[in-house]
């Protein structure tokens, strides 16, 4: 067990424990039958600074992440890379500024590249891109852009870099002191880190419920991304956190770095959503009491989080449903139900369906669901809401 004594991004010592969950599968997408019921349910313990206000998993196995890296992510089908989902592909092209090159080829390092084709865009803004990545995805086959199989860690870079890019890689670090210090010493005079992460702060605010993972070990705010980089001496440029991701550029500043700002997320705020969150189960708990059975619709964080925190959905469970194709006809990771896309069958005749999704999916669902004569059955949290409601105004 690795267990950080101080705050891994700021490195205070007021770092103390937010939460603790029991039982949640060390890996959160759906598998075949077989795979699925190999993965291990662990408990997953967050600690929380009190200056910075980062947040991180606290006693995690080396032997458990690589056993998710090599055997679970093999065994899932489906590209996996977060950084070219729409949702987080668009704001990053809109956020990355192509700026005066230095030199005749000024060098742009991806770390975590995956394939290759992800860096053509800088090729195309006159970069010579080169990739770092160890996935079995980073092949050299792109005309100019050159990749290193390697771990960041271990990868030599030929030559200072003018602008770096990491996308959804730094929550996966377990030692950011290291992987910051090299992109530190990989930057050349005037290297612009762009760095993008999920954006914990929504979640505390929109008070999800449970947006933790055994593979994420950092859980980054603005505040705490910017107190990471000044220990290494960058400052943000500028940053973009109004969506489910934080985006920043960073770079050396001329003059000292300024006193870093408070967490936006204070005590208060970390109050307000630990009551919130324990209001939320208390009243789906009291929902569920008053019907026999269950469908789930959708097999996202919100599903996880009724199975581990309310046991008694486990056995009153009939169906789960999910609109994913690449979903249906697996199974969920150590709980084992199968995955049905949602028919007649699943959705006519239930008593109560939970519609566990992201709520941006919620105005889709209801317009697809909008002729069904069992209306009354759909129920949700919308953001922010303490009490489930019906997605349906009835
Ligand atoms: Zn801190």
């Amino acid at each position: 067990m690795i267990f950080f004594d101080r705050c891994p991004a700021c490195g205070s010592a007021r770092w103390t424990g937010l939460r603790r969950y029991e039982t949640i599968p060390t890996f959160l997408f759906p598998l075949d039958e077989p795979e699925a019921k190999r993965v291990e349910a662990l408990s997953l313990e967050i600690c929380r600074c009190e200056t910075c206000g980062h947040m991180a998993r606290n006693g995690w196995q080396e032997a458990v992440l690589k056993k998710i890296y090599t055997e679970h992510y093999a065994a899932y089908p489906n590209d996996t890379s977060e950084a070219h989902l729409t949702v987080y592909k668009r704001p990053f092209d809109a956020f990355f500024e192509v700026t005066k090159p230095r030199g005749n080829t000024p060098l742009l390092l991806e770390i975590g590249c995956s394939s290759p084709r992800n860096l053509i865009p800088f090729r195309e803004a006159g970069y010579e891109p080169m990739g770092v990545d160890p996935s079995p995805c980073a092949t050299a086959d792109e005309p100019g852009i050159r990749i290193i199989r390697n771990f960041y860690e271990q990868a030599v870079i030929p030559r200072p870099a003018d602008a770096i890019v990491s996308r959804f890689c730094l929550e996966h670090v377990t030692d950011l002191s290291s992987h910051v210090g090299k992109i530190s010493r990989d930057a050349g005079a005037g290297c612009e880190v762009y760095i993008q992460v999920p954006n914990a702060g929504l979640g505390l605010v929109g008070l999800s419920p449970f947006f933790f993972s055994h593979e994420h070990i950092h859980y980054f705010s603005e505040s705490s991304l910017t107190a990471l980089f000044a220990r290494f001496g960058f400052a943000p440029r500028r940053m973009d956190s109004s969506g489910p991701s934080i985006l920043a550029v960073f770079q050396r500043p001329e003059m000292p770095i300024p006193a870093l700002a408070p967490p936006l997320i204070d005590a208060a705020g970390i109050r307000r959503w630990m009551d919130g969150v324990a209001a939320q189960k208390a009243s789906l708990t009291r929902l569920f009491q008053r019907h026999q059975d269950l469908v789930f619709y959708g097999c996202g964080m919100a599903a996880y989080w009724a199975l581990s925190e309310i046991p008694s959905c486990r056995t009153q469970l009939r169906f789960l449903v999910d609109d994913n194709p690449a979903y249906v006809g697996h199974n969920v990771p150590y709980w084992g139900f199968p995955i049905h896309a949602p028919g007649v069958d699943q959705l006519g005749t239930q008593t109560l369906i939970f519609v566990a999704v992201n709520p941006a999916y919620h105005d889709r669902i209801r317009d697809r669901l909008r002729d069904s004569t069992n209306k009354e059955a759909f129920w949700t949290f919308p953001p922010g809401a303490m009490a489930p409601r019906r997605l349906f105004a009835v």
